[in-house]
């Protein structure tokens, strides 16, 4: 592994598949972020990165929906980011040295957590200009319990640090503080109950349109609980997997900068329902940009 990156990230037993990939002969760098000090009902998302590891061991690698061998997926796990626990500041500042440091080598980052909170250090350390969001809450507070580095926060720290265009989907878990918030900085919002309208994919195939450096995050309770019970702050009426891929496909055209899956919490998680859904996540993601470039007769 590259020097630098080696003082931030450590390589962990089980590895992110494709093994046989490098880093010099990756497109995408996958790092997990075990760190989960600020979550506010159930901890345990620290071992997210984990979780996620030991389940894609069991799972083909093959994208039925977009039609993707995934055997070789250009995907290089650098480990786990040295976490400072307990200490949100000292850690957001390890991670953007990283991300800083994969953009610099011309990869990707994939970042998995672990809390959300550190999902805008890391869009903006990889120089996204805009943020799509799938998450149940808005991640609007100004603090949480006195918290401002809170996962409650993320969303709006990107906002707050200079994130210029933000695009959410599947909220509908938020305080009169967050709507106000929301309104005033011009977010888009999107509930799961408007994923099946037109004006859904036509504002987001528009927001895409117009990115120029583009951040998705993925907190793992924009799912329904039903689909994905392993989270610290479970909310009912959530988005279906199905849903998420038909939005990979939405944006598959876009310069994406940057990737993360954040929140899943294997503590709540006995049947691994969620670990899955997550690795198929970034499996598909992959699958989506893959198959637009064949299309588009470009090689990845
Ligand atoms: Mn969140
Ligand atoms: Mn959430």
């Amino acid at each position: 592994m590259d020097d630098e990156l080696s003082m931030y990230l450590s390589r962990v037993g089980l590895t992110f598949p494709g093994l046989e990939t490098t880093i010099d002969s990756s497109d995408y760098v996958l790092f997990g972020v075990p760190f989960d000090s600020s979550s506010s009902a159930f901890p345990g998302s620290r071992y997210g990165p984990k979780a996620i590891r030991d389940v894609i061991q069991g799972m083909e690698l093959w994208s039925e929906y977009f039609g993707v061998d995934l055997e070789e997926m250009r995907v290089y796990d650098a480990g786990d980011l040295a976490v400072s626990h307990g200490d949100a500041a000292a850690t957001a500042n390890t991670l953007k040295r990283a991300v800083q440091k994969i953009t610099s080598l011309g990869k990707i980052p994939i970042m998995i957590g672990g809390e959300h909170t550190f999902t805008p250090f890391a869009a903006l350390a990889a120089g996204a200009d805009s943020l799509i969001v799938l998450d149940a809450h808005a991640d609007c507070r100004k603090d949480y319990l006195g918290n401002p580095l809170s996962h409650a926060c993320a969303t709006r720290i990107w906002v707050d640090s200079g994130g210029k265009r933000t695009f959410q989907i599947g909220i509908r878990a938020t305080s009169r503080e967050e709507r106000d918030y929301c309104k005033e900085k011009g977010i888009i919002q999107f509930s799961p109950f408007q994923l099946q309208s037109d004006s859904f994919m036509k504002s987001l195939t528009d927001f895409v349109r117009k990115s120029r450096s583009l951040y998705l995050s993925i907190d793992m309770d924009a799912f329904d609980p039903s689909y994905a019970p392993g989270v610290g702050t479970p909310e009912p009426f959530g988005i279906s997997p199905i849903d998420v891929l038909r939005i990979f496909e939405a944006i598959s055209g876009a310069n994406l900068v940057g990737f993360d899956v954040m929140e899943l919490c294997p503590l709540r998680d006995p049947s691994y329902s969620s670990s899955a859904l997550a690795a198929k996540l970034i499996m598909e993601l992959y699958a989506s940009k893959k198959a637009r470039l064949t299309r588009s007769g470009g090689g990845v």
